[in-house]
């Protein structure tokens, strides 16, 4: 077996590899340095926003999954906009990135509401990308599981000279694995 891909390690740590090709990789990885101590960065990485729960990530954050996820999936989501996050086709990591004018912004607070209004989630203070206008909320079946309905709103609240007002919310729907 060759050097395995980052894209391989990663999905092989997120449980996506078949038996056989996850057998390879171990015996691959046991036995070289360099592939065993990449393995631990991508094993590194993915714990850390996995640890999060949901996370909100920064640019640079979000640099560093990228790098340690090529096959990462992203969906960008204008004000207002909707998104569909598909985990029924294998993908264990999903990125929303949510577009607002945050330009000014002192702080960003983030949340997600059931359809009838709960709040299920807040992030007060959320990472936030004031000069590229973005929000960065990393997805996972777990936690869409753990008792979420199917479609949520989420939403971001922006505090701009001391005062604080809804700047955008969408329409996000999860399709979980059958
Ligand atoms: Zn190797």
């Amino acid at each position: 077996m060759t050097h395995p891909a980052g894209e391989e390690l990663a999905a092989y740590w997120l449980g996506e590899l078949d038996e056989a090709a996850a057998d390879a990789l171990e015996e691959h990885v046991f036995a070289c340095e360099p592939c065993a101590q990449a393995l631990g960065r991508t094993a590194q990485v993915i714990a850390g926003v996995r640890a999060l729960l949901p996370p909100v990530i920064s640019s640079a954050r979000l640099a560093q999954l990228r790098a340690a996820v090529p096959a990462l999936k992203q969906a960008d989501v204008a004000p207002g906009g909707s998104a569909t996050i598909d985990f029924s086709v294998g993908d264990a990591l999903f990125v929303l990135v949510l577009e607002a004018d945050l330009s000014g912004a002192e702080r960003v607070d983030f949340s997600i509401e059931a359809p009838a209004g709960p709040t299920l989630f807040e992030c007060a203070d959320a990472p936030f990308d004031a000069r590229a206008g973005t929000v960065h909320v990393v997805c996972q079946p777990h936690l869409v599981t753990a008792g979420y309905p199917e479609v949520v709103r989420m939403r971001l609240r922006a505090v701009k000279d001391g005062v604080a007002r809804d700047v955008a919310e969408y329409e996000i729907a999860h399709v979980l694995p059958t």
